[in-house]
């Protein structure tokens, strides 16, 4: 089956997974959980290896104790059942980011579950320090494009996809998941984040997208700078969605909704009525109390077989609607998500023009500076940039100047004209958000007013 058959198949098989009752989720959950854990055990040594060291069965996994990003990365190679290397992921997505080529893909080991077959490679830097790297196999690529194309196009479903549908992704690292569904009806469309502003605004606008996906502070600058779409559907991810964005988005592309999206799955959707719910026919939530109605997610992903996702503890805080939402279905209601609160960042470029560069690629920038634990970069003037750092060293000094500028130069800022400054960071107030770039308010360039009225 061709890839975008399969995602039409799993589009119309969705329709079966609205759950109406807790009960019924809960038993649904519970009978993909049965297969999904003994086929994980018997496939992932890591995963063998917590349940071995908790003295715990499989069919005990709710009891499990959690694990972390930084855990999943040291223990990438016996976590995976596809029998990769980090090191070989890590080489194939580098040289894709950095050559914004993106069609690398490695083959399953000889000797894995998925020997011979296809695996999306892809990097997050995430907003918790640690760089993430993430598989995706054949299957599970064409069921989150059916469960995207299902919840994100206006229903019926039969006649979306029945029309020609034009979906238009801006982001920093397409990876193959987004280019996978290519046929007459259905294209996807990548617009590359680190071309100017007024060029991906003409680029969306010949896209003439039907479903346009990206950060809201991307669109809303591509808004100000004169894109013209009329997609049936805004689909705002990677960073929290402010009321004032959707509400100019709403006024200029058309009907908001947000999907909450992270290298650890697709972890919720919007229903017609707009609501965003935990994506819970695929994806178990165990929630930890951080009090003030704040919950932080331990995900079991009851789908994910290469990279299986099993209690692991993300780094979002939740914040849940406990009304029933007019849709029916007894998913959770997500009312907000925090812990993504990164600014875009405005210098001068080469001919002296205005040159956004967005948060991700400098954090995917100093994610590559070795033994950096974690840092904070402040524009605090249109020509001053702060790198406070932890450690605060030479060589990490060195080496973070090195991959910011690399990073402020491919962006097209003038890198001459940009005074770098370094400081040790010092640690937050307890319960302060995280924020690793910010601009300070300052006002010397007009063009900070797209971005200031973003987040500030
Ligand atoms: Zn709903």
């Amino acid at each position: 089956m061709n890839d975008a058959l399969a995602a039409v198949w799993y589009a119309f098989a969705e329709g079966r997974l609205h759950f109406r009752t807790r009960a019924a989720l809960e038993a649904h959950q519970e009978r993909l959980a049965r297969g999904h854990l003994r086929w994980v055990v018997a496939h992932s040594p890591a995963v063998a290896a917590r349940f071995q060291s908790a003295g715990l069965s499989p069919q005990q996994w709710r009891t499990l104790p959690p694990t972390a990003k930084a855990d999943m990365m040291a223990n990438f190679d016996q976590l995976n059942t596809a029998g990769l290397h980090l090191s070989d992921v890590l080489a194939l997505a580098r040289h894709a980011e950095d050559g914004r080529d993106f069609s690398g893909q490695l083959r399953g080991a000889a000797a894995s579950a998925f020997a011979g077959q296809a695996v999306t490679v892809g990097l997050s830097s995430g907003t918790s320090g640690t760089q993430g790297a993430f598989l995706v196999g054949v299957q599970e690529r064409q069921r989150w494009a059916g469960v995207m194309l299902r919840r994100l196009l206006p229903p019926p479903v039969w006649a979306s996809v029945m029309r020609p549908q034009r979906l238009a992704f801006l982001l920093r690292a397409e990876g193959g998941l987004y280019r996978s569904v290519q046929s007459r009806r259905l294209s996807f469309s990548f617009l590359d984040l680190l071309r100017p502003v007024p060029d991906l605004a003409a680029a969306l606008t010949a896209a003439n997208p039907t479903l346009l996906v990206g950060p809201p502070s991307v669109l809303r600058a591509l808004l100000n700078a004169g894109a013209s779409a009329r997609p049936a559907r805004v689909v705002c991810v990677a960073e929290v969605l402010e009321e004032a964005d959707r509400a100019a988005l709403e006024a200029g592309f058309g009907p908001v909704v947000q999907v909450y999206q992270a290298t650890e799955g697709l972890l919720a959707l919007p229903c017609r009525y707009g609501t965003l719910h935990l994506n819970e026919a695929h994806v178990h939530f165990d929630l930890e109390a951080l009090g003030e109605g704040r919950w932080r997610p331990i995900i079991t992903d009851l789908r994910r077989r290469v990279q299986p996702m099993i209690r692991h503890r993300l780094d979002d805080i939740l914040q849940l609607d406990d009304v029933p939402c007019a849709c029916g279905s007894a998913a959770r209601r997500v009312a907000r998500i925090e812990g993504r609160q990164d600014d875009a960042l405005v210098f001068a470029g080469g001919g002296g023009q205005p040159v956004t560069v967005w948060p991700d690629f400098l954090r995917a920038a100093l994610n590559r500076v070795p033994g950096l634990r974690e840092y904070r970069l402040e524009q605090s003037a249109p020509d001053t940039l702060w790198l406070l750092l932890d450690p605060d060293a030479l060589p990490t000094r060195t080496a973070a100047a090195a991959e910011v500028t690399a990073a402020l130069a491919r962006a097209g800022a003038d890198t001459e004209r940009i005074d770098l400054r370094f400081g040790p960071l010092l640690p937050a107030p307890p319960g302060a958000k995280r924020r690793r770039v910010v601009r300070r308010a300052f006002s010397e360039l007009p063009v900070l007013k797209v971005n200031s009225e973003v987040k500030s």
